[in-house]
């Protein structure tokens, strides 16, 4: 993809899943990597490998690749990661907001703290990265990009995960209001919105019925591969998409798309 060559990368929670797979994809495109995880760089170790496989793939990428540790609830973590990241780096070019958790629990039961640790990591913490992010794009001499990794529940509301559900629907005022205020300098500001994919944040990824039953539900028949939302990532983030800013590109199978409209709800129509 255009431009993505040489571009410095920030991505959080590069540990796993939609992340790692993003990381992998940058990292073909000539990318140099910053690599988030938490505590302990030993949870970056399957990312790497998953760097290199496919970087042996395409003879190799090229690129830089550092690790940079940072709970994105904190915002002193926050601070420090994207100064270690330009330091590391030399600049800023992309960071791409993918860190996130849910906790599920009645709505009328739901812990204050679980509330707030959701919202912290999902909403706070991407804001916050943004923050730090578009301070040093402006600083630079503007241009910059950010893109947060939201979800179909941006839109669809999802009982039992309201503060995720709060979370991803700020995450698409969010991505609007900084697209707007940054477009004339140049910052573009978009995020991709996956269905579900097949990552360790969903309990049926490795339960052959429990995934039949969610695939039962997505108008395609199946879930999403992390690597389709890395891909659509990479696009975003790329020349092929500069004049596209603020918008959320649903990655959905059909999600999105009502359904339960696909079968007529009364004999006759
Ligand atoms: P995952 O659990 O495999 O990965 C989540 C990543 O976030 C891990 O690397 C984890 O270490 C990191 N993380 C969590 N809390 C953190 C913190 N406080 N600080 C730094 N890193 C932290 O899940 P995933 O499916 O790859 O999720 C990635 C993103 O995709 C999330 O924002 C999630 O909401 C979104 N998403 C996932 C799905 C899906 O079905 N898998 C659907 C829609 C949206």
């Amino acid at each position: 993809m255009k431009g993505l060559k040489g571009k410095n990368v920030l991505i959080t929670g590069a540990t796993s899943g939609i992340g790692q797979a993003i990381a992998a994809h940058f990292a073909t495109e000539g990318a140099n990597l910053a690599l988030n995880y938490r505590n302990d760089p030993d949870k970056l170790d399957d990312t790497k490998e998953l760097i290199e496989q496919m970087c042996d793939q395409v003879r190799g990428c090229g690129g830089k690749e550092v690790s940079v540790e940072g709970d994105v609830s904190e915002e002193a973590d926050i601070i420090r990661m994207c100064q270690e990241t330009i330091a590391k780096l030399g600049s800023l070019d992309i960071l791409i907001n993918n860190a996130g958790i849910q906790t599920a629990a009645s709505s009328h039961e739901l812990e204050t703290s679980d509330f707030d640790q959701v919202i912290q990591v999902n909403l706070r913490g991407a804001y916050l990265c943004a923050r730090e992010a578009i301070k040093h794009f402006l600083d630079r001499g503007n241009s910059g990009i950010v893109i947060n990794v939201s979800s179909v529940h941006e839109i669809i509301p999802r009982p039992q995960y309201v503060s995720y559900s709060i979370s991803k629907g700020g995450m698409e005022n969010m991505t609007k209001t900084l697209a707007l205020e940054y477009a004339p300098h140049k910052i573009r500001v978009n995020a991709i919105a996956p269905g579900a994919t097949a990552t360790p944040i969903n309990s049926w990824t490795d339960d052959p019925q429990k995934r039949k039953e969610v695939e039962s539900h997505i108008p395609m028949g199946r879930a999403g591969t992390p690597e389709e939302m890395a891909t659509i990532t990479a696009f975003l983030a790329s020349d092929d998409a500069a004049y596209i800013t603020g918008q959320t590109l649903f990655v959905d199978g059909g999600l999105t798309l009502y359904p339960d409209f696909l079968k007529p709800w009364s004999a006759g129509e």
